[in-house]
């Protein structure tokens, strides 16, 4: 009989760093002997001086504790499988995982730079998604497989037939149905370790504060000017991360806006005049586009999340998708800034249709916008983006 037993991360220098070791004992208290026959430095890991197991270790067969079943005493069965969990140190580190957590997320843990407290970082973190559309989706659905626990959307909006041609998490059954309330049921059913709260309002000056409040971290995948400008105001006043994101045609940029490292203003004082640049809904964007450029956002979230690696911010990512391109611009903080400058004029949110010389968003122009845009301002006119140096 062959049981499969999981080695958690901090005792695989004892294992050569096996995750997972094939055992042949018929109960958990054999199956220890067996291991530290095996392994003898697992001995101390798992036995304090009087050789009674730690109190710091939960021992799973499947998914039930021992201490549920019959102890040591418990019965093993071919094909069962053991999970030894330690509780980890870090004040962020609650409750051990499961082992279906154990099981989900195991290549994460197998990964030295997310392991055990990286992935519990992710349990613990709060993301709020502007837009479930043509960014939102890849991004959501990344976030929600990668077990971040929090994941808030803002979208006002129905699906459209139109919106199926690139926003994954909406299915042709969900058509009409709030897109809130589809995304919510895709995500949940993908990792039910997600709690997806829906924000199934338009964000704007009044009510973007108190949603933002409760998050880590603002991702934007918005369509039009006026939420992007909101959300860096917003996301600045309140010292949060901007993960932002646009795309137009066959265009994409990732930057992360980081307050007192520089923001959108800083590159884009003023809105183009309306019409200036083309949306989605005007100009039309390949489906794949979004795609990628959400699962950028996606990956600079997560890295934010476990501190790990060079996080875009103070560069602009820039992809063509025709010419198969990524090029990276350097971008700075403008001591002119009218929100994050030296002397500020912007203090507060403001009335962001009136800046941007738009109507108020409404249901009916939404859903056309969204037709095909849910993401629409690249502004790809990239000469005019402040170059410090390239
Ligand atoms: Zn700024």
């Amino acid at each position: 009989m062959s049981v499969t037993v999981y080695i958690p991360t901090p005792f695989r220098s004892v294992t050569a760093n096996q995750a997972y070791v094939e055992a042949g004992s018929a109960t958990i208290a054999e199956l220890l002997s067996e291991l530290t026959q095996r392994y003898p430095e697992l001995d101390q890991r798992l036995h304090d001086d009087s050789g009674q197991l730690h109190r710091y270790i939960n021992i799973y067969v499947n998914k039930e504790e021992i201490e549920d079943l019959q102890g040591q005493d418990t019965p093993l069965q071919p094909g069962d499988e053991v999970s030894l969990i330690p509780a980890l140190a870090g004040g962020a580190i609650g409750t051990p995982f499961t082992p279906t957590q154990v099981r989900r997320y195991s290549r994460h843990l197998l990964l030295p730079e997310v392991g055990p407290v990286g992935q519990r970082k992710l349990l613990n973190a709060k993301v709020l998604l502007i837009g479930a559309g043509g960014l939102g989706s890849p991004t959501a659905f990344y976030l929600a497989a990668a077990g971040v626990g929090t994941l808030g959307i803002v979208d006002f909006d129905e699906v459209d037939l139109s919106n199926l041609q690139r926003q994954i998490l909406h299915q042709e059954k969900d058509v009409g149905r709030p897109k809130v309330d589809s995304a919510r049921e895709t995500l949940t059913a993908l990792n039910p370790d997600v709690q997806v709260i829906a924000h199934d309002v338009p964000l704007h000056a009044e009510n973007a504060l108190e949603i933002f409040e409760s998050y880590d971290i603002i991702v934007n995948g918005c369509d039009n000017f006026p939420t992007r400008y909101l959300a860096n105001d917003a996301a600045y006043f309140l010292k949060k991360p901007l993960v932002d994101g646009g795309i137009n045609q066959f265009e994409g940029l990732v930057s992360i806006y980081m307050p007192g490292d520089g923001c959108y203003r800083c590159l884009y004082p003023a809105p183009p005049p309306p019409g200036a640049v083309p949306s989605c809904a005007e100009a039309g964007v390949l489906g794949v586009l979004p795609g990628i450029v959400g699962s950028m956002q996606a990956l600079e979230t997560i890295k934010l999340i476990l501190g790990i690696g060079d996080p875009l911010i103070g560069r602009l990512l820039l992809f063509d998708a025709l010419a198969v391109e990524f090029r990276t611009l350097r971008t700075r903080r403008d001591p002119g800034c009218p929100v994050c400058g030296e002397t500020p004029t912007i203090n507060e949110l403001i009335d962001y249709e009136e800046f941007c010389g738009v109507p108020p968003p409404t249901k009916e122009t939404e859903t056309v916008a969204a037709g095909a845009a849910t993401n629409g301002t690249a502004t790809p006119a990239t000469a005019t983006v402040p170059v410090a140096s390239r």
